[in-house]
């Protein structure tokens, strides 16, 4: 059974308290991301859950069995870290059939297991019996590592060494596989790489995965469901789409993609509108405010930018005046800082060849649509 819950787990470290009551339901087969800042807490729940690390509080239930008190070897995880933790001086194929040892003396209990061990002390590495061969040889073409078996891992590159990190916790086939920032030692090209390749291997063994990341486009990319951590918390668990369009702090806007946070108090309620008034703009929403003082939030490519006097007034609602502090082309759109009063506003337009880029001091409108302010 590959479900994992976690409930009210509290940690604490001589004094520091890591975790406060992080709650988590992860079903089986889904992808799911812990995301936050450094320090937040997610290393910390992936090792409770592997059984590294003690609850101060709080129950760990693996399918339905609670595992607060099962040994890590025994719970059936695998783990794939950060630095990959391989065995330079092996080769590809020993480093990946070792789990299977490792596997083999966990499996047993203790009097069966003192054969396994000798045997494994007495084996040269590179001579295993053929059912472990072929299992290793299959995993190894699967992440399409085959031709590199007989190389010393410390020849390989980063994205080959992650590859035999990750064969080597499948091999095991266990029931959730928990991976710690696994990409942060790669560079940005094979991360995209990466990415694929641990999707594309997780869908399709449907292997519940765990993967701890401070990086929240590799964890919007994807998981399906991410719970955004801060402090020792769970802020907020959702789908990417859910908390891209419907982030419930400021923290967690700002955290997942660029925000633009804008301070305002509720002044009315008009034709199912609320009436927003803050520094240099008056807005409409389409959500109900429950409180007068609110957060507004406006991702940048919600707001449109217009020369003065091209905009149509009949057709667009609300429209704020801004200047054009810095602008900057990406390629297929062009970023602006736009000034409005107090604030600093993040705007993405698409770049449309032939059409002029506003350029810095020039005067702006803004238009957003009521639908994309959100209250919070
Ligand atoms: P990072 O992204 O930097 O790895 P993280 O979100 O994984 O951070 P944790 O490693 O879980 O964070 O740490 C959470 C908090 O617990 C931090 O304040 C950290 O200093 C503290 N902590 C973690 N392990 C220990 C330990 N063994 N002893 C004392 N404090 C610890």
């Amino acid at each position: 059974m590959g479900s994992v819950k976690v409930s009210q787990l509290t940690k604490e470290f001589s004094g520091v308290l890591a975790l406060k009551n992080v709650s988590l339901d992860i079903k089986e087969g889904e992808f799911f991301a812990l995301l936050g800042p450094s320090g937040c807490g997610k290393t910390t729940t992936m090792r409770c859950i592997a059984g590294f690390e003690q609850p101060t509080s709080g129950i760990i239930q693996l399918g339905e069995t609670e595992v607060n008190h099962i040994p890590p070897n025994r719970r059936n995880c695998g783990m794939v870290f950060q630095s990959y933790a391989l065995f330079p001086h092996m080769n590809v194929f020993d480093n990946v059939a070792y789990s299977l040892n490792i596997k083999q003396l966990n499996a047993s209990n203790l009097v069966a297991k003192l054969p396994v061990y000798l045997r494994l002390l007495n084996r040269k590495l590179g001579n295993y019996p053929k059912y472990i061969e072929q299992k290793v040889m299959e995993i190894l073409e699967y992440v399409e590592l085959d031709q590199y078996a007989m190389r010393l891992t410390s020849e390989l590159s980063g994205g080959q060494q992650q590859r035999v990190a990750l064969a080597r916790s499948l091999l095991m086939e266990p029931a959730v596989l928990l991976m710690d920032e696994p990409l942060s030692n790669l560079d940005q090209k094979l991360r995209h790489s990466m990415r694929n390749t641990i999707r594309r291997i997780q869908q399709d063994l449907g292997i519940t995965t765990i993967f701890v990341t401070h990086d929240q486009e590799e964890a919007m990319s994807m998981a399906d469901r991410v719970a955004v951590m801060d402090s020792g918390e769970v802020k907020q668990i959702g789908t990417p789409i859910e908390l891209y369009s419907r982030p419930s702090t400021p923290f967690i806007a700002n955290f997942v993609g660029t925000s633009n946070v804008l301070k305002g108090s509720v002044i009315g309620q008009e034709n199912g509108f609320s009436i927003i008034k803050g520094k240099g703009f008056i807005l409409k929403s389409t959500n109900h405010a429950d409180q007068t003082e609110v957060n507004l939030i406006v991702r940048p490519e919600n707001i449109k930018a217009f020369k003065p006097g091209t905009i149509n007034e009949d057709k667009l609602t609300n429209i704020i005046d801004g200047t054009v502090l810095v602008s900057t082309y990406l390629g297929s759109i062009v970023r602006y800082d736009i000034k409005v009063d107090e604030y600093q506003l993040v705007v993405d337009t698409t770049f449309v060849p032939g059409e002029a880029i506003l350029t810095e001091g020039e005067k702006v409108q803004l238009s957003i649509d009521p639908e994309r302010v959100l209250i919070i």
